[in-house]
Order: structure tokens, then sequence, then C-alpha cells
């Protein structure tokens, strides 16, 4: 972090902001120019604010050079993570496809769904039934009947289980559930940030849309920093002018995040579209970008389902993707050689 300091400061103000900082176990190098000094810090600067440092008398202004993320900051852990889930794992070169309905709506309804993705080649299932939606009057979800019927669905079929938390109190019926999903209206809820970084299933933090990278890494850090290192970011689709589509998908985020983070990386492309048709466009350029795994809609009846059929796929059009996705996996892997 560099502190550039305002024309002659005042010498016992800055004297207590060094002592302040080295109190704090920060190096600094000062570099005294004509028109201003400069302070160099070096340590872990990653827990100072920088806001109240650049609110100081004596300041100018406060540049970091250093990003605020350690445990989610790939300079600190080159090695990409590798999250094991059931009987498979989430990073580290496989191909992770989590595919269900957008909402649990009956029993049947999800081991239907759960037995025709896991043939067509997923790896795990998806269904919320705690849904965050935007109007009250709409289904809210089955809540923890819901997730009774997903943990009968992978008892059937052996697929893990990947469903959202929406609140701090619904925690303790999350126990036995396979990834935790932090929805994108959620991934600034602090507090359930810490709640998930305090226990030891791993989570799946949807961007928020209108979070930045940073702003999202930051939520990763939140549940990393409370001990629990089993984090999955996953890209749903961003807030822009365009409303063509539900959101915009940013596919940048996947080289970005290679770039910044050892995290996997999931992509939407249910969310990030609303359209059944951009499903697949969007899946298989987010494998050859270099996805970790994708989520997806699927629903037997999307005519007719409870949340999200505009978007949902047919069991049958999604076998047909599931065997592109798995094959342009597989070309791609073999071109990085
Ligand atoms: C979902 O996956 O069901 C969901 C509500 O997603 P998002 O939080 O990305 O809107
Ligand atoms: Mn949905």
């Amino acid at each position: 972090m560099i502190v550039i300091l305002k024309h002659d400061p005042n010498r016992e103000q800055l004297e207590s902001l060094i002592n302040w900082l080295q109190e704090k176990g920060i190096a600094i190098h000062t570099s005294i120019g004509e028109a201003h000094t400069i302070l160099g810090l070096v340590g872990d600067t990653s827990k100072l604010d920088i806001d109240l440092i650049a609110a100081l008398d004596i300041v100018e202004d406060v540049k970091r050079v250093q990003e605020p993320y350690k445990n989610a900051n790939r300079k600190f852990h080159p090695e990409d993570t590798v999250i094991p889930v059931g009987n498979t794992q989430i990073g580290g070169g496989t191909l992770t496809i989590m595919a269900g309905p957008c909402s649990v709506e009956s029993e049947e309804q999800v081991v239907a769904i759960a037995k025709a993705v896991k043939a067509s080649g997923a790896t795990m299932l998806r269904g919320g039934a705690f849904k965050p939606r935007t109007s009250p009057y709409a289904f809210q979800g089955l809540g923890a009947k819901g997730l009774e019927y997903l943990k009968i669905a992978r008892q059937e079929t052996g697929l893990p289980i990947v469903t959202e938390l929406m609140d701090l109190s619904q925690l303790p019926l999350f126990k036995d559930v396979d990834v935790i999903q932090i929805g994108a209206r959620n991934m600034q809820n602090f507090d359930l940030l810490k709640a998930v970084g305090h226990q030891d299933r791993p989570v799946m933090i949807k961007r928020g849309m209108s979070a930045t990278y940073e702003e999202w890494l930051m939520s990763a850090e939140y549940v990393m920093s409370g001990g629990n290192e089993n984090v999955i970011l996953c890209e749903r689709g961003i807030r822009t002018f365009e409303h063509y589509t539900r959101n915009t998908l940013d596919l940048a985020a996947i080289p970005v995040l290679r770039r910044l983070t050892h995290l996997p990386v999931i992509i939407d492309p249910s969310h990030a579209t609303g359209k059944n048709w951009l499903v697949e466009p969007m899946a298989m350029g987010a494998v050859a970008t270099g996805a970790d795994g994708l989520q997806i809609e699927v629903h037997n009846d999307p005519a007719h389902a409870l949340c999200d059929g505009p978007q949902s796929l047919k069991p049958e059009d999604f076998d047909p993707l599931a065997k592109k996705l798995l094959a342009l996996h597989k070309a791609v892997k073999s071109l990085e050689g």
C-alpha cells in the first residue's frame, strides 16, 4: 500500500500514523520528494482500513498495490483448489455438471429429474428448497420438506446435492447438504457468510447482480477467514442495460478469476440468460473458456414449472447438451496438453 502525504505534513500526526502502522507489524519505507512524501507500506496490509487512512488530515491519497483478499488470492496459494464432494470433486480438471430444477416441487418431480440428469452425465443435483423470490406472492419453495426430497433423490441416484441457504436460522438443516449455495441476493449477507465459514460444508457463492470481482472475492474471503477453505464461485450473469436477456453473462469472469484466485469457477447459463435456447451456446462457451463446471436448470415440465420454466431445459434437451459439454471439455483439456 502506498500513502501519499500532503505537502509539509504535521510532524506529530505523521509520527502517530507511523507508530500506529508499526504496531500493526507494517514496515515503512519513506521517500521524500519535492512536493510530496510517500510512505511505502510493506507487510500484511489486507487488514488495514484504506478509508480510515485516506481520511487523515495529513494524507493526500492512498493506493493499494496488493489485493485486500489473502486466503482467496492466487499469489499466496498458486495451486488450484480441488474440493471433494461425495463421490466426485469440483476443480482439478474435472467438469462438474450441476443440473436439476429451479425449485423442488415434489418428491416425484425431483427424483425423476435427478434420475434423468444422472443418466445424461450430470455429476451433481441442484434444486432450491428455500427460494429467494422477487414477489412475496410467488412460490417460496417447500422449505425443510424440499430438503428431505433432495436427500431422497441423492439416495436414489448417488448424486451429491447443491441447494441454497437463505437465512442463518436454516443452517442446522444444511448439515447433511453436499454444497451450500449462497445466492446472488445474499452474496453480501456478511453474517450468513461468516456462519458458513464456521462450518465444514463446501460453499458455492453466486455473484451478486452488480458485484465486482473484488467484492465477490471478498465474500469468499469472509467464508475462508472463518476457516472453511472449500469455496466455489459461480457466475450467474450481472445486471446491465440490456433487457433482452435476463442478465448478461460475464464469461471473462473465468480467465479473470483464474488469474486472481485458486478457487473453482462454475457458470450458470440458466439464470444468466433466462432463455432455454441460450443455455446451450453459453454453456459451450463457458467450457471452451475453461470453466470448472456448470449449473443448469432442468425441469420435466417447464411449461408448468413453479419457478423459472422459460430458462429450464427438458431432460431430453439436456441429454445431448451434457454429452456435447463432456466431449468439448475433453477436447479443451487435450489442447491444453
Ligand atoms: C438459483 O440458483 O436458484 C438462484 C436463485 O440463483 P441466483 O441466486 O443466481 O439468482
Ligand atoms: Mn432458478
